[in-house]
């Protein structure tokens, strides 16, 4: 380990910090293969520090006691500081997880909204009295903060994902504590300089950093967490829901996907190719909502494989931070081999290889762990390629029919966070929409999404919903207060 770089501290109760047994970790830049930063490498000890710095700050001082408007101002002010900082944080998200610099740009340009939008919410939280049937009782419900929220993300858009949950936490009224995935934790803490500069009293949001069995496991595991926001992949997302559920706590689960992307015979083909494109080569196929599996009728199947790898095979991989770079490097050593090997199962499976099919390194790719672009024909909705999710740049190409049989392919599969369809028909695109079993349906086009937007999972896919007004109820809890106003309290043997 290279003792020089530079290094970045934890974030609790209000003060950055270093691990008590001063451990660190190196955090890796793909492109080049090599160690870039230093980060505190965290324990159960800060977990405990940073959850009850957490719980204080909720039950007691200025939080506590802040106005729900105040509440909407402060996050509003955080936003502002974001946009300012846009740059300079999409630069560290790149080095840290080699995405490309447009696209991280580009999110966290548009990270401001949700402070913005949650911020407005904060004060329009309202309760109800209720028309209640019982005579002599006035009864009204009030909006509270679940508590203490857990919020742990994954290293494919560290700040953006972060954001789906910190912003409806805070404007709810909960305090945070974040665990970043150890891949791509710099940006986190970057950012928590800005909430410093922006007035968040101590303890409202908190930041360790770890590995996920020493700092995620403790932190889902601790008694003052009453909520966990996590996104990530199935296998762990299954163990936070059973931490969860021995603990009784609440949980949002934001995991993987294997997106059936369709293209019906009647379809504009070339915003169709420009669709599936975007759908898994975009983000080097580093992102959940990819549309992994391309799903063409039998009339245009050859024509449309032929139109779809002529342009693909035009993608320049290579640095990231370049503008006309357009597929970066694999975010993390292990998820390259992994894609790798899923090529490999592939081909074992008989899948036809039409597109690229192996690493790529040297030229503009240098040392980092990049992978071409690949496309696999004749695929069988049963083969591996066509139900696990690779997180790469990895499509596999399904032969339908007609439309019933296009969404029985589309819906025979463990996941349902989305799906494309791609057609001019009108009334097919009612019948598609309600009959895919995915969270978020896109027509004539793909991966769209705001802040206004509910996003979540179908089956296997997650649990709970992010974004849009449904987003702040995943921290709400609804009490409900009877007042009597009878004269005398009546016998007490029955109830009232
Ligand atoms: P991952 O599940 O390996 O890790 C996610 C986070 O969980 C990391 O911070 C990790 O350190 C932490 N963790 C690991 N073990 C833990 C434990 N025992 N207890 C608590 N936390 C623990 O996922 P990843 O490889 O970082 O990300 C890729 C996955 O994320 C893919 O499956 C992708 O589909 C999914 N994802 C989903 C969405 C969505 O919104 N649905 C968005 C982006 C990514």
């Amino acid at each position: 380990m290279d003792s020089n770089l530079p290094r970045y501290s934890m974030f609790i109760d209000g003060t950055f910090q270093p691990a008590s047994a001063n451990d660190w970790f190196e955090s890796f830049n793909p492109y080049t293969g090599e160690a870039w930063a230093l980060v505190a490498r965290g324990s159960a000890g800060e977990v405990n520090t940073a959850v009850e710095a957490a719980h204080r700050a909720l039950n007691e001082g200025e939080w506590a006691s802040l106005t729900a408007t105040k509440r909407g101002a402060l996050l509003r002010r955080l936003g502002d500081l974001i946009a300012r900082d846009a740059q300079k944080l999409a630069e560290i998200e790149v080095h840290d997880n080699g995405k490309l610099l447009n696209e991280m740009a580009a999110q966290l340009r548009y990270i401001p909204e949700w402070f913005y939008y949650f911020g407005g919410l904060a004060d329009k939280l309202e309760g109800a009295v209720l028309p209640i049937d019982k005579p002599d009782n006035f009864v009204f419900t009030r909006q509270e903060p679940v508590g203490v929220v857990a919020a742990i993300t994954p290293w494919n858009s560290p700040l953006f994902l972060t954001a789906w949950k910190l912003a409806p936490a805070l404007a709810a009224g909960c305090t945070v504590v974040i665990k970043p995935s150890e891949h791509t934790s710099v940006s986190m803490l970057e950012f928590c300089k800005l909430v410093q500069e922006a007035g968040f009293p101590a303890g409202v949001i908190n930041v360790v950093t770890g590995y996920g069995d020493e700092v995620g496991d403790p932190l889902v595991n601790h008694e003052l967490v009453a909520k966990i926001a996590f996104t990530g992949g199935e296998s762990v997302g299954i163990r936070v829901h059973q931490a969860a559920a021995r603990n009784m706590k609440g949980v949002t689960l934001e995991l993987g996907g294997k997106s059936p992307n369709i293209v019906f015979e009647d379809a504009a083909m070339d915003d169709a190719v420009k669709g599936v494109i975007s759908g898994i080569f975009a983000a080097t196929g580093q992102t959940c909502i990819a549309g992994s599996r391309l799903l063409v009728q039998s009339s245009i199947y050859d024509t449309f494989i032929e139109k779809l790898v002529a342009f693909a095979s035009t993608a320049r991989m290579g640095d990231p931070l370049l503008a006309e770079t357009q597929v970066g490097p694999i975010t993390t050593r292990s998820q390259y081999q992994t894609v790798l090997k899923y090529i490999e199962i592939a081909r074992s499976e008989g899948a036809r290889c039409v597109l690229g099919g192996k690493e790529a390194s040297g030229g503009a790719c240098g040392n980092g762990w990049f992978v071409e672009p690949t496309i696999f024909a004749d695929v069988k909705n049963d083969m591996r390629i066509a139900q696990e999710e690779v997180f790469g740049p990895v499509l596999s190409v399904i032969r339908f029919e007609d439309e019933a049989e296009a969404i029985r392919i589309a819906n025979d599969s463990r996941y349902g966070l989305a799906a494309g369809v791609w057609t001019q028909d009108v009334k097919r695109m009612f019948r598609m929409a309600k009959a895919l079993q995915a969270g978020s349906v896109w027509i004539n086009t793909y991966r769209a999404g705001s802040f206004m937007a509910p996003f979540g999972g179908f089956k296997r896919s997650g649990l709970g919903r992010e974004n849009g007004q449904d987003a702040i109820y995943e921290f709400l809890e609804t009490k409900t207060v009877w007042i009597s106003t009878a004269s005398e309290v009546p016998n007490p043997f029955v109830m009232r």
